[in-house]
């Protein structure tokens, strides 16, 4: 495929809210570059299952390889990491993100605002569902010869977690990893103070849901997709149960409500889209190396992503999960970490996606296959065909990267867009034309 278009170096529209986030991501690395002349301990966790509050009462900084990745690859050097990490004998078909780290890690593992990140103290692999996951951090431990802790995360093949599976997840988190945290950190784990951490991500929890539906209404004050990736990123990662995460999404909701009342549609990079004529769901990460360009492909057609799998990958709160709904904090974290997206089945995976196209009322889906994550591409084909079966609406099928930009392929993608939007205007009856949406 390849590589047009790349982002363009305006200045994109921010929200208010964009700006917050900011801010909060320069404070959260800052402290990390200088966790260790502060004696602060460092866990290396991932997104998907993650167990941010309970490092939170062990005061432990936190990274976030598969987050730390992304930025890694917008700011690329023209050989890039992924390509540095094939050189030390990665193959090309290896997750992209693994790449990106490891290629980031042998360049000075500099993180998104250019401070050097912290080696970890502790590795914590608290997700299954991806079994590159405990690949890529086996990788990371012989680097940094340092421990690796596992929470085995059960998949979830039925409808709910069973019983059994949440109990066998909360006694690895009270056996083992409780343990372990207490003698890594030296300090002593504090069940009232993890119980208050979970009632304030359920406070954050409550105002994302809040945010993410108000896509139900026309026009979408929202995209739930491209914007959704920034409203995610602090719940997602290591600011959920504190209270600047809690604050940030209560300021948000007020954002998004301003923009109903004034029936506005999302601000997108080169400006407010003003004719919704196309509301889509999508099924699969997006492509960050060129995440500005492909927005655009959709905006320029007042095209809006209504809802979207990958906003749930760090948490299916829209289900009506919340990490204070039960009594027991450890029952609540075990039924976080197996309800995350990628740990569900597909039967499980396509009902979601049948809901939001009804729920949200949209014209038509997408699926984006990524080439480098099998655990999102693996039976995306047959999902979609299913999903075509149950809702009377035809989809569309196009193939990115995540940080790979070789496999990012502009004219391709376009085309197969337009020509996709084309055959949905006719179906509308043709109310929608192509043509700027912003
Ligand atoms: S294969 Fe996909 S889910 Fe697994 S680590 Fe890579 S990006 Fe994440």
């Amino acid at each position: 495929m390849s590589n047009a278009q790349k982002d363009d170096p305006k200045e994109a529209q921010k929200d208010v809210s964009q700006d917050r986030q900011k801010q909060m991501l320069a404070d959260h690395f800052g402290q990390l570059a200088r966790a260790k002349e502060n004696n602060r301990k460092v866990a290396y966790t991932f997104v998907p299952g993650n167990l941010t509050e309970l490092l939170g009462i062990f005061d432990m900084r936190r990274v976030y390889p598969d987050i730390t990745a992304r930025p890694a690859a917008r700011g690329q050097t023209r050989a890039g990491y992924s390509r540095a990490a094939e050189r030390q004998g990665h193959n090309e078909d290896v997750c992209t993100y693994v790449k990106c780290d490891i290629g980031m890690m042998s360049q000075g593992n500099k993180g998104p605002t250019g401070e050097q990140l912290p080696a970890p103290d502790l590795l914590l692999l608290s997700y299954t569902g991806c079994f590159t996951f405990l690949k890529w951090f086996e990788l990371l431990q012989k680097e940094y010869n340092c421990e690796l802790a596992m929470l085995h995360v059960p998949y979830v093949a039925g409808e709910r977690p069973t019983e059994e599976m949440r109990q066998y997840v909360a006694k690895q988190l009270r056996e083992e990893i409780i343990p372990r945290l207490e003698r890594i950190s030296g300090k002593k784990y504090d069940e009232a103070a993890l119980k208050e951490r979970l009632k304030r991500s359920a406070q954050a929890e409550d105002d994302l849901v809040w945010v993410l539906e108000s896509a139900k209404h026309r026009p979408s004050p929202i995209d739930g997709y491209f914007g959704a990736v920034y409203y995610v990123g602090p719940i997602f990662t290591a600011f959920r149960g504190t209270e600047p995460c809690r604050d940030y999404y209560r300021a948000l909701r007020a954002e998004v409500q301003g923009r109903l009342d004034r029936h506005e549609g999302p601000v997108t990079p080169d400006g407010t889209l003003t004719k919704e004529k196309f509301r889509l769901v999508v099924e699969g990460p997006p492509n960050w190396t060129h995440f500005r360009d492909f927005w655009r492909i959709f905006h320029d057609e007042g095209a809006v992503f209504v809802a979207s799998t990958y906003a749930k990958v760090g948490g299916l709160y829209d289900e009506g999960f919340r990490h204070d709904q039960t009594d027991d904090p450890l029952l609540a974290l075990a039924d976080y970490c197996m309800g995350c997206y990628t740990n569900l089945s597909l039967p499980r995976r396509v009902g979601l996606l049948e809901k939001y196209v009804k729920d949200f009322q949209a014209d038509g889906f997408v699926f984006n296959s990524v080439k480098s994550c099998n655990s999102f591409s693996a039976g995306q084909l047959v999902m979609l065909r299913e999903l075509e079966k149950r809702t009377g609406v035809p989809g569309a099928f196009i193939e990115t990267d995540l940080v790979d930009p070789r496999y990012y392929g502009h004219a391709n993608i376009k085309n197969r867009i337009e020509s996709y939007l084309q055959m949905l205007a006719q179906r509308m009856g043709s109310t929608a034309s192509l043509g700027t949406g912003s």
